[in-house]
């Protein structure tokens, strides 16, 4: 937990403060200075008397009194003493630990910052960094570094486990409008991380007093379980939440491990624990820092836009990029139109993108914007696209803006592009606690994230038939490796998961006696080999026992075949259904199109195990091949129902089967009715 004096200090002592304010010291000891902080300030610097106008002491011994909050930054080696000297005799509670030079840097450093760690929890404290550019809080501005973010209880909380990724976000963030009511640089995370934060956000929520939007950048997923449990819980009490995750791609593993420390996680875990939590996902500072922008507005219920602009090409570069995430800009015709025309100066448009000119006014433009507000039922958010030409003041517009933004019931986005030539009235605009859209099509793509990032995973698991016992016994009986067809089919069965009707022969007398119960048409397989068809081991469709026997003598002769497996032939569109254990995350689900689609295509949709059937559907719709497996011009398509089905059923199972490393169900056999799995591959390993 956060401990409150690292929150709301009384006093705060800085070590290794310093006049000279180009050292972190000086900075962080002017910026606690310039932003107000209303407690005492101390230093400790040997040698002087006052620094920067504070009283400065030698040691922790000389200090007049406690102190609730330390922060640190003097060299890595020095730390220790001083934390422990003012845990134990000072009553100090807070600690910031700037310095860097601790596991980032080798085993003696990883040696102290646990030793920190452990004495700071011994007392029940809490610590911050090491590594990091500090914590801001409403009580005391506890950074070194430039820009000085604007505090605003409304504004959003961050959390950062680069701080000098933070110093980047910040220059992204202030010019756009953005405040922030508290800021963490967890750094290592010794003792507090990036879920710990979110963690103490969310046991504390206030829905009165709390800020309802929260910023997250980290290179790393430490705790998924406790990540996605209290991120969907902040979003289930109304916050919403925007993260980077940074590290994707393997190049972007190798940047990262050089860096705080931390160890990039496989990138489609994080993708699926985003999902299932509702983390607003972005890859860069600019998108990041537009979503929390959007979060900002009002928020929009529905999918609907109008574009209100007096310049035609931004109109529709942002038409554009909002359909292309989904999000519409109707039509706007008959009476609608003819009144909203009516308001506007002769050549303008009210079609949408409504485009009143560059001779439109202030007082039009508000006109437009209150008319899309109060009458227009099918409309659920207005952008408003306002530049300058730099031949007037576009003050009296933003100010119509202005009003409009607060008087309207629906979410109005401001796109003021005009940051050089009317900066004065923008920063005017910015400073009445707004935000802008510098770039539309930024903003259009922010939206279409936004919108398009599922709610919050329901938290209960499916049971419906899905026999944990069974499959327990099973797996506790079984060997490691892929399994053979008879442990795959009792597992797919305790599952509930259908299957072609099957059984295995070694014998030609055992072989004839299955084709009396299976029936022609059949489907042979080797039992023995991973990837049957590329030793020649699988032919479809026998329908004599002439062919039964033949194909039976050639397989037979196949390196490490042990048996054949006959089983029903069976139609319909090949679907896949996969999972791999990720350590830490469990298990990811992964589903798409069967047969040689999954591999060409790369057109796969991931979830994290166990999973709704909610989730499981949006796994499917999110497929670009979705429409294939509705059917379409005539051809049908699969049961996407029962497809959701068995992806819930198998990942209820392995939620209780982390012995079960990899699944591939590929392919299953799909019509419009049923669907059945034909090839099923599991390995295990205990
Ligand atoms: P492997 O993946 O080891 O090569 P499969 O069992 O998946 O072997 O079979 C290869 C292909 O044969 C499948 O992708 C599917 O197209 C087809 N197939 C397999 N079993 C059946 C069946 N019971 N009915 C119809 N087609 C089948
Ligand atoms: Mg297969």
């Amino acid at each position: 937990m956060i401990h409150e004096k690292l929150l709301n200090p009384k006093s705060i002592l800085v070590v290794g403060g310093s006049d000279n304010i180009e050292k972190p010291g000086g900075k962080l000891l002017k910026n606690i200075i310039d932003g107000g902080f209303g407690g005492d300030v101390f230093v400790l610097n040997p040698g002087r008397e006052t620094v920067q106008n504070k009283p400065s002491f030698a040691n922790v011994a000389d200090l007049p009194g406690n102190v609730d909050l330390a922060i640190l930054a003097v060299a890595s080696n020095l730390c220790v003493p001083v934390v422990k000297e003012l845990a134990e005799t000072r009553n100090t509670r807070g600690f910031i630990i700037i310095s860097a030079g601790f596991s980032e840097e080798g085993e003696e450093g990883k040696r102290m910052e646990k030793e920190l760690a452990d004495i700071i929890n011994g007392v029940g404290g809490t610590l911050i960094g090491p590594n990091c550019i500090g914590v801001v809080t409403p009580c005391y501005n506890g950074i070194f570094t430039y820009p000085v973010p604007k505090v605003n209880p409304h504004g959003c909380d961050f959390v950062t486990g680069s701080g000098a990724t933070a110093v980047f976000i910040f220059d992204s963030a202030l010019p756009k409008g953005i405040s922030f009511s508290s800021i963490f640089s967890v750094g290592n995370g010794a003792q507090t991380g990036i879920e710990e934060v979110l963690e103490y956000w969310d046991n504390t929520f206030d829905p009165e007093k709390s800020s309802k939007i929260k910023m997250i950048y980290l290179e790393d997923v430490k705790n998924p379980d406790k990540m996605l449990k209290h991120a969907s819980s902040l979003i289930r009490k109304g916050c919403k939440i925007a993260a980077i995750k940074s590290g994707s791609t393997d190049a972007g593993k190798r940047a990262t491990s050089s860096h705080t420390g931390a160890m990039a996680s496989s990138d489609s875990a994080v993708e699926a624990l985003f999902r299932k939590a509702g983390i607003v996902r972005c890859f860069g500072r600019e998108e990041l820092t537009t979503v929390i922008s959007v979060f900002m507005c009002k928020e929009m219920t529905g999918k609907n836009m109008a574009i209100i602009t007096h310049a035609g090409g931004p109109g529709v570069m942002l038409t554009d990029a909002l359909a292309a995430g989904g999000i519409s800009i109707p039509k706007i015709e008959g009476e609608h139109h003819d009144k909203l025309l009516a308001m506007l100066n002769p050549g303008s448009s009210a079609a949408n993108p409504i485009d009143i000119l560059a001779t439109g006014t202030p007082e039009q433009l508000g006109n437009v914007i209150d008319y899309c507000d109060k009458q227009m039922d099918d409309i659920q958010g207005m952008s408003v696209i306002f530049g300058s030409p730099g031949l007037t003041s576009i003050a009296g517009a933003l100010d119509v803006i202005n009003q409009k933004i607060v008087s309207s019931s629906k979410p109005v986005y401001p796109i003021l592009p005009a940051l050089n030539t009317a900066r004065e009235e923008v920063m005017d605009f910015l400073a009445k606690g707004h935000v802008n859209f510098p770039d539309e099509v930024t903003l259009g793509r922010a939206l279409t994230t936004v919108y398009n990032t599922p709610k919050p995973a329901e938290e209960k698991i499916f049971f419906d038939n899905v026999n944990i016992d069974k499959a327990r016994q099973i797996i506790d009986c079984c060997e490691n490796g892929f399994q053979p067809p008879h442990i795959v089919n009792q597992l797919l069965e305790a599952a509930g998961i259908p299957t072609a009707k099957e059984g295995t022969a070694q014998t030609e007398q055992e072989l004839m006696q299955l084709i009396g119960e299976i029936g022609y048409p059949v489907v042979m397989k080797v039992v023995g080999p991973v990837h049957k068809s590329d030793v020649g081991g699988v032919t479809l469709n026998i329908k004599s026992d002439e062919h039964l026997k033949s194909e039976y003598q050639r397989m037979m002769k196949i390196k490490d075949v042990t048996g054949v497996l006959v089983q029903k032939m069976a139609q319909g569109m090949e679907l896949f259904i996969g999972a791999k254990y990720e350590p830490k995350f469990g298990h990811i689900m992964l589903c798409g199109l069967g047969g040689i689609f999954v591999e060409t295509l790369g057109d796969i949709s991931s979830g994290l195990a166990p999973l709704t059937l909610n989730e499981a559907h949006s796994m499917v719709r999110n497929l670009k091949a979705y429409r294939i497996i509705k059917g379409m011009r005539g051809k049908e398509g699969a049961n996407e129902d029962k497809f959701a089905e068995i992806i819930v059923r198998l990942s209820t199972l392995l939620r209780f089967a982390v012995e079960i490393k990899e699944i591939d169900l590929n392919p299953l056999l799909g019509n419009a009715t049923d669907i059945i799995a034909v090839d099923a591959r599991i390995l295990i390993e205990k």
